[in-house]
């Protein structure tokens, strides 16, 4: 089991970092599946490992790019043949990864053409090269397009594996065109076991604001957002009551512009349960129960769902460059429209 996560963020055009024997253990049906594929000599070309974000399926892909590279027949990567220390040393011919320069960014045609002039030339170890494609929902039309010729008629050793959160927003003619596997939510158990073993703090907590997404719940333990979150709430709370609003440019600038609209349609939710299930309520923000159910006994159900509906199309664009604070600001505005 890994001990511990690659970031989210990759670099441009990158080779891998990879450990061996480091698949998280909810990943164990996915490898034994692609295994048997392997063994039997019917390994697809194309792959789209789609699921959450924070489940690890990044991470996954990077070792299963591994063990398909590496030089010995076990069921994960061996860590010491030629191939595994060449990986390990950033500098394999025969993996290349393509990710979003930033956060949010567009994948472009430019790199995709770059990956394709890569992918036509001869492997040099294994015989096989594989390519991941981090964040697949971000290739542009063009990007997406050229992408779409290699599917159609790809090179013969080489192997595409798509990663994505969002594989509604890929064109179907490339979704139909890879071998699908999901990557859900993990058993909670083997989540908070994860979690205990990460040594975070609040591991219940983390786990039910993460929707239970394990790595998303430990980079969201390891950034304090949980207080963060608090500061928005605050200021929401503030916002219904007609009081003016509290926030430091310190309190503002750490919060991720994701984050606040993540929150912001998990508080619409929970507002929205408690509005029609009362007392009972099964919530995402279980440790402001109080703060929601006070709130909720003043908002209206319609304004509700009026700023989740905004929420969501934000959420959309949240690709375009705007800051925190600007983003709060007018949120803030809409939301006091719920009441
Ligand atoms: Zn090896």
């Amino acid at each position: 089991m890994r001990s511990n996560h690659r970031s989210a963020t990759r670099l441009n055009f990158s080779s891998a970092t990879a450990t061996a024997n480091n698949m998280f253990n909810w990943q164990i049906a996915q490898r034994d599946y692609l295994n048997e594929m392997l063994r039997a000599d019917k390994f697809p070309h194309a792959l789209l490992f789609s699921g959450p974000d924070g489940t690890g399926k990044t991470a996954f892909a990077t070792e299963y790019a591994e063990k398909i590279l590496c030089q010995s027949d076990q069921d994960e990567a061996c860590g010491h043949c030629h191939s595994c220390e060449v990986l390990a040393a950033d500098t394999h011919p025969d993996y290349l990864n393509v990710a979003p320069a930033e956060e949010g960014k567009q994948i472009g045609v430019d790199l995709i053409r770059e990956l394709i002039v890569k992918l036509n030339k001869t492997s040099q170890f294994s015989g096989k090269t594989v390519a991941i494609i981090e964040n697949a929902e971000q290739l542009n039309r063009n990007a997406a397009n050229a992408l779409l010729k290699t599917l159609e008629e790809p090179t013969p050793n080489t192997i595409l594996i798509l990663v994505c959160s969002y594989p509604h927003r890929l064109l179907p003619t490339i979704r139909s065109r890879c071998l699908q596997l999901n990557f859900a939510t993990p058993d909670k158990q083997l989540a908070l076991s994860y979690l205990h073993q990460q040594a975070v703090k609040e591991p219940e907590l983390y786990l039910q604001l993460a929707h239970g997404s394990p790595l998303k719940a430990a980079m969201m333990a390891e950034d304090e957002l949980s207080e963060q979150r608090k500061v928005v709430l605050k200021n929401l709370i503030k916002t219904s009551r007609g009081q003016p609003i509290s926030m430091s440019m310190k309190d503002i600038d750490k919060i991720p512009l994701k984050a606040v609209l993540d929150w912001c349609i998990d508080f619409c939710d929970d507002l929205i349960r408690v509005k029609l299930q009362g007392a009972q309520a099964q919530l995402t923000h279980i440790d402001v129960r109080e703060a929601l159910s006070n709130m909720a006994q003043i908002c209206d159900i319609k304004g509700l769902y009026q700023f989740r509906d905004v929420l969501i199309e934000r959420k959309k664009q949240s690709n375009i460059a705007l800051n925190t604070q600007l983003l709060l600001e007018d949120l803030l505005i809409l939301w006091k429209q719920a009441f």
